[in-house]
């Protein structure tokens, strides 16, 4: 093995890996799968936790500091806690993170916080049931409340609630959101709403971080957080003034922060993926079910990082590629 961090050709080290742990989900949220869901892969195809627990050791001995484990739904894996203890105990990760929907949190957010996840990110669109319903074509929004106050119980050091912001079907909550993170001193992250495989995307519906940075700003003062020039990361993150509550914007698609990119993706059926606009798979399970030899694995993740674009496509050309469907990438 090469002694050498995951550089790719403009510099970006990459410390960060996304494992999705499956491709299935409880929830059908619009934005996120076309109407009629995806095709499902047969469960051989996706990669067993040995398999996952021996990437995710190459990629720590190659520079990763922190993992998120991801999906679809990463709670609908069996046993996902077990994972996450086995992924938690890699010798010189730094964090082990996880996204989910939340409704299963009840019953995991416990042994998730016992199997050293430390950084939760939990989605939520809406305050309201009714809409809750439509968005993801599921009756599940009492059991995703319940989720985000079981996290907040067991004290994982860092939770955060992710909202993906639609014009004309959540935007009106935006103030609402705020008053939420401050009566429970959350820390919220708005996402701008991106274009994938069917998912509904247009421009009367995308709001940009702006609009919705200005809708907040009319009733509360946003300081800026040191850590929006001292971190390369994707979030402009805000202080609420005069309460614990932050508020942060994901502003892939009108200020592209590509050029701080230190990510990359494993999907659940083991393939790397340098973007998450990208178009190429390299098939790391392939290799592992094939018996490669860990250099050849390597020189693989090498090439795919080495392949990585300066920055992702802009967004008419996004909304024309529209080749993944989110829920399968791994988000
Ligand atoms: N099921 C988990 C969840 O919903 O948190 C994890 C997987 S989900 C694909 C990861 C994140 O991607 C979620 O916060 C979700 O809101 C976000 N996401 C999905 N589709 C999106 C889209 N079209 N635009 C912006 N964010 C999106
Ligand atoms: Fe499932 Fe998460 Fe996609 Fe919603 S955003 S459909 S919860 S994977």
């Amino acid at each position: 093995m090469k002694n050498l961090p995951l550089v790719d050709n403009y510099k970006r080290v990459h410390t960060y890996l996304r494992i999705s742990v499956t491709e299935r989900c409880n929830l059908r949220c619009r934005y996120c799968m076309p109407p009629n869901g995806i095709e499902l892969m047969p469960r051989a195809e996706i990669l067993t936790f040995v398999e996952i627990e021996t990437l995710a050791k190459l990629f720590v001995e190659l520079g990763v500091r922190k993992i998120r484990v991801t999906g679809g739904e990463p709670l609908v894996r069996k046993n996902v806690d077990e994972l996450c203890a086995r992924l938690s105990a890699i010798e010189k990760l730094e964090t082990l993170a996880l996204t989910t929907n939340g409704i299963k949190l009840g019953e995991k957010a416990q042994p998730l916080r016992d199997a050293g996840v430390s950084h939760l990110n939990i989605s939520l669109d809406t305050l309201k049931a009714e809409k809750f319903q439509h968005i993801t074509f599921r009756d599940n929004f009492k059991e995703t409340v319940r989720g985000i106050e079981k996290a907040l119980q067991v004290g994982f050091p860092s939770v955060k609630i992710n909202t993906v912001v639609m014009k004309g079907f959540n935007d009106d909550e935006l103030l609402d959101f705020v008053d939420f993170a401050k009566a429970l001193s959350l820390k919220i992250r708005f996402i701008e709403y991106m274009p994938f495989l069917e998912n509904g995307w247009s421009e009367v519906k995308f709001m940009s971080y702006r609009e919705m940075k200005d809708i907040i700003e009319s009733k509360h003062t946003l300081v800026p957080l040191l850590t929006n020039e001292m971190v390369p990361g994707p979030a402009k993150d805000f202080q609420v003034k005069g309460c614990e509550a932050t508020i942060g914007f994901i502003t892939t698609m009108s200020e592209h922060f590509c050029g701080d990119c230190n990510r990359l993706r494993l999907t659940a059926d083991g393939k790397l993926r340098n973007c998450l606009f990208g178009r190429d798979d390299f098939d790391l399970k392939r290799l592992l079910r094939s018996g490669a030899s860990t250099d050849i694995i390597e020189d693989t993740i090498r090439s795919a990082v080495i392949l990585k674009w300066e920055k992702h496509p802009d967004t008419e050309e996004l909304v024309e590629m529209q080749s993944n469907a989110m829920v399968a990438i791994g988000g």
